[in-house]
């Protein structure tokens, strides 16, 4: 291995560190990434091995530490010698110009081996928090109830708090906000995030390995828990049971509990009732589509995060082009992005317009007919092999109408293919069940409840 530059120098210029790294990075990666990334980045000092940067914003580390941690770690330990290290601090514009810059964080980037560890890890994720979540008459209950949480966890009366919503809606970055807030105001409270897959996950690891008590001594033992997609415990009984023990646990002594789902308590069909009604204990709030204000305001929000200007007529081109999903606002900024620094095109509006494209196509391209059938098949409880024969019976046909019908809205099948699918139907028996599938939902509220619950269901599958 070539031996470190600077490895046994006793004073280090940080200025000409950082020169070094630059020069190694540049020939690494290409000169739009280069100009984008890195060359912002301005060394402050060295001291040890740990060399101290300063980045334009939050946003900036977050994307170069996805992409290019390990070429970032790899110069800093060729330069700088091994067990180099790496923090930062973010720039931020204070309203009157000419201020000196603050130090808003610093955070210990590649972690060096002496540093210390957290007694556990919480998962909280430090890139969601209520400063960069955008407020919305969609969110407004859900993120007053937030708040107030954390300001005061397992002290107000919303607890549990149930968040709810379709995908995308920022469950997720609003639930690990409060963790945020309460890690950063309490930083003796105990709090843990996890999506209920990763609870299930885990629990039957404990299984395996004969640790169920340690596992769910750990989660009693918390002051915060936030349990994302609690959906995902349906039909997990051992689990939910689990669950309801180590929820009571917490409850009794005041601890804070914190859960999202795809829909509310009441329709979680497949869950404990037990466990239900105690969802229903606190506040139930749901999350609602962006309006379209909030997603220009969003937009215009992440686009600055990116260090991007735009004209109002490229917002308002995307946000009335991507209306239900904020991840998929956010995707467009960043596909926006990549294809304007690694493909080296101009961002103009037509670029704009393909992005928007092929956020759609790609939307399109997650669903195939055969997921589409068995989402149907599961929700309305029919077996998948009898939606293919020739069943007529009545609850079979509709469950085959349906299922042909979203696969028509929802894939770029052509109606052949679709018929092919359902047992080598026909063509137009396709379009006789998209045309019946539509009259039912135009003239029937509860048909086209079920549509949507289904379509609702195939979504939240396909991300
Ligand atoms: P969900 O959990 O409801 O599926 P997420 O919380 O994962 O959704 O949100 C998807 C993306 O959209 C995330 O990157 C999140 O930061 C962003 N997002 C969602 N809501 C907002 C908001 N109100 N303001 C800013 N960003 C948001
Ligand atoms: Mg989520």
């Amino acid at each position: 291995m070539q031996e470190a530059q600077y490895s046994g120098s006793l004073v280090l210029n940080s200025e000409k560190v950082w020169e070094d790294c630059l020069t190694n990075i540049k020939r690494n990666v290409s000169q739009m990434t280069f100009n984008t990334w890195f060359l912002p980045i301005k060394p402050i000092d060295i001291n040890n091995s740990t060399l101290k940067v300063l980045l334009p914003s939050q946003f900036f580390w977050e994307w170069i530490d996805e992409h290019y941690n390990s070429l970032i770690h790899s110069t800093i330990t060729s330069i700088i010698g091994p067990g180099a290290n790496l923090t930062y601090v973010i720039a931020e514009e204070k309203e009157e110009k000419n201020e000196p810059v603050f130090i808003k964080q610093e955070k210990a980037v590649v972690k060096a081996i002496e540093s210390e560890k957290p007694a556990f890890e919480s998962f909280i994720n430090p890139r969601y928090t209520f400063d960069n979540f955008i407020k919305g008459e969609g969110n407004q209950l859900a993120r007053a109830a937030a708040g107030a949480i954390g300001d005061n966890p397992g002290g107000t009366s919303f607890n549990p708090l149930f968040v709810y919503g379709g995908v995308g809606l920022g469950k997720t970055h609003l639930v690990q906000a409060v963790g945020n807030k309460i890690v950063q105001k309490f930083p003796f409270k105990r709090a843990v995030y996890l999506s209920s897959d990763i609870f299930t996950i885990e629990f039957v690891e404990a299984i395996q390995s004969n640790k169920v008590n340690e596992f769910s001594n750990f989660y009693r033992s918390m002051d915060v828990l936030i349990l994302d997609d609690i959906q995902f415990l349906i039909g997990k009984e051992k689990t939910q049971d689990l669950f309801f023990h180590i929820f009571n646990t917490l409850h009794q002594s005041g601890k804070q509990i914190i859960l999202t789902s795809d829909k509310p308590p009441k329709d979680l069909k497949g869950m404990d009732d037990r466990l239900i009604s105690r969802f229903q204990w606190g506040l139930s709030a749901d999350i609602q589509p962006p309006d379209f204000e909030t997603r220009i305001a969003i937009l215009r929000r992440k686009a600055d995060d990116f260090g991007l200007v735009f004209p109002t007529e490229i917002f308002e081109y995307i946000a009335s082009h991507i209306i239900s999903n904020i991840r998929e606002l956010e995707g467009c900024l960043i596909k926006l992005l990549a294809n304007a620094s690694l493909n080296s095109k101009k961002l103009d509006f037509d670029l704009v317009k393909t992005t928007v494209k092929e956020i759609a196509t790609s939307r399109q391209l997650n669903f195939t007919i055969e997921n589409i059938t068995s989402v149907v098949c599961k929700y309305l409880n029919i077996g998948e092999d009898k939606i293919r024969d020739k069943t007529r019976k009545k609850e079979v046909v509709l469950a085959r109408q349906i299922a042909m019908h979203l696969s028509k809205e929802l894939t770029r099948s052509s109606l052949k293919t679709i018929g092919l699918h359902f047992g080598g139907r026909d063509h137009s028996t396709v379009i006789h069940a998209c045309s019946s599938i539509d009259s039912a939902i135009a003239s029937d509220d509860s048909m086209k409840d079920l549509v949507k619950k289904i379509k609702d269901k195939i979504e939240l599958d396909s991300v």
